[in-house]
């Protein structure tokens, strides 16, 4: 199989820090001897990308730079060494680009970790053009009969959320309070934890964001902006008062990460995932110790966690909503995320 490969396509690109990306034609890139090139059909969209756009982070971001890391498409051109990838094949980027597979933190699966990592959409470009190059080994295998559309934001979210719910020691019958449920990860965080058998308080804002985690299957939600004690209710809300065994703290704001300590139950574990800028997290120590909490952070996944995520996904136990938009609407879509009014996940579509 071959296919016709462009020398230019369009693209989103941040020219500037801390100003929206500029749809332009830009050349389609060449895959090195352990690459592939991948044409994107689909690409969510993740908070993140709007913190490499915002220059949110103290991780130097590439510029120009075009952002994404959450697509899905079809192989169409590998390099000689390419063993493992066939041209046809369905395939995802995420954020892990590429890594050494060789260091001490990648020979025990920590490829996050790898000090000689590639980030695809903040150090390489990403996937919000119509073709982009991964390495090889790095790439998520997607099944064929799974819709690129719809398993795009299992590319990150879900990945980052079921690594989340791993790290966070919950087991079946547990209960877990996810911070930022209304959005990207947390619908996927919902889902995930049903299908693991762990209940959720879902904490969010807003009655479309009450409506849909609670019909993603929380068994309670908390408004945040209206609540008049955050802490007393998530502790009221867990099945004996004592508070959630653990918490995926998933929101863009500090306030949260200072609360969590307060409400998860003694032994329990904080996961901090989002990460609002210039933020710091704030604990007693006291409590920390008495009551022997655990807090600690959670960074996308390896490739096992890929294929874990992703196999939920395909024997269709994960169902969150997402909206699909132009690529060409990718400034509109970021206005939306910065005000926090998107439920669930925006998806592009590279063709338009
Ligand atoms: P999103 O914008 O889709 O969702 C964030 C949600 O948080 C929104 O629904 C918002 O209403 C809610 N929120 C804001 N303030 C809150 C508060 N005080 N309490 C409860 N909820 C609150 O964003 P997303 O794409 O889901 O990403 C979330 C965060 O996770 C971002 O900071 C992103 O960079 C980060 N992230 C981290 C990893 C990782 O590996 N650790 C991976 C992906 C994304
Ligand atoms: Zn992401
Ligand atoms: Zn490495």
């Amino acid at each position: 199989m071959s296919y016709q490969i462009p020398t230019e396509q369009w693209a989103q690109v941040v020219e500037t820090t801390g100003k929206p990306p500029v749809y332009k034609k830009i050349p389609v890139g060449k895959p090195g001897l352990d690459e592939v090139l991948i044409n994107i059909k689909y690409s969510g969209v993740c908070h993140t990308d709007l913190h490499a756009m915002m220059g949110d982070w103290p991780l130097e971001v590439k510029l120009p730079l075009v952002g994404g890391h959450e697509g899905a498409g079809i192989v169409v051109a590998r390099g000689d060494l390419v063993k493992d990838v066939e041209i046809g094949e369905h395939v995802g980027i995420k954020w892990i680009n590429e890594s050494c597979l060789a260091c001490s933190f990648c020979r025990q699966m920590d490829e996050p970790l790898c000090p000689r990592a590639k980030i695809s959409g903040y150090t390489v470009d990403g996937t919000f053009q119509q073709y982009a190059v991964a390495n090889a080994r790095n790439v998520a295998h997607i099944p064929k009969d799974v819709s690129l559309k719809a398993v795009a934001p299992v590319l990150c979210a879900g990945i980052t959320v079921y690594k989340g719910l791993k790290e966070s020691g919950a087991r079946a019958g547990q209960t877990v309070a996810v911070v930022g449920a209304g959005g990207g990860l947390g619908n996927m965080a919902i889902q995930y934890a049903k299908a693991m058998g762990i209940q959720v308080i879902a904490i969010d804002a807003g009655e479309d964001k009450r409506k849909g985690t609670l019909a993603l299957g929380a068994m309670s939600f908390i408004d945040f902006s209206t609540s008049k004690d955050v802490v007393a209710d998530v502790k009221a809300a867990s099945p004996d008062g004592e508070g959630p065994d653990a918490v995926l703290l998933l929101a863009v704001q500090e306030k949260p990460f200072q609360q969590a300590s307060e409400y998860v139950r003694p032994r329990g574990t904080v996961v901090c995932i989002g990460m609002p800028a210039n933020a710091y997290l704030k604990a007693s120590i006291f409590h920390t110790v008495t009551r022997m909490i655990c807090i600690r952070g959670s960074y996308v996944g390896n490739r096992q966690d890929t294929a874990e995520a992703i196999d939920f996904f395909a024997r269709g136990l994960i169902k969150a909503p997402y909206k699909v938009a132009a690529l060409s609407e990718l400034p509109k879509i970021y206005e939306l995320m910065h005000a926090n009014e998107i439920v669930g996940r925006y998806v592009v579509d590279t063709s338009k």
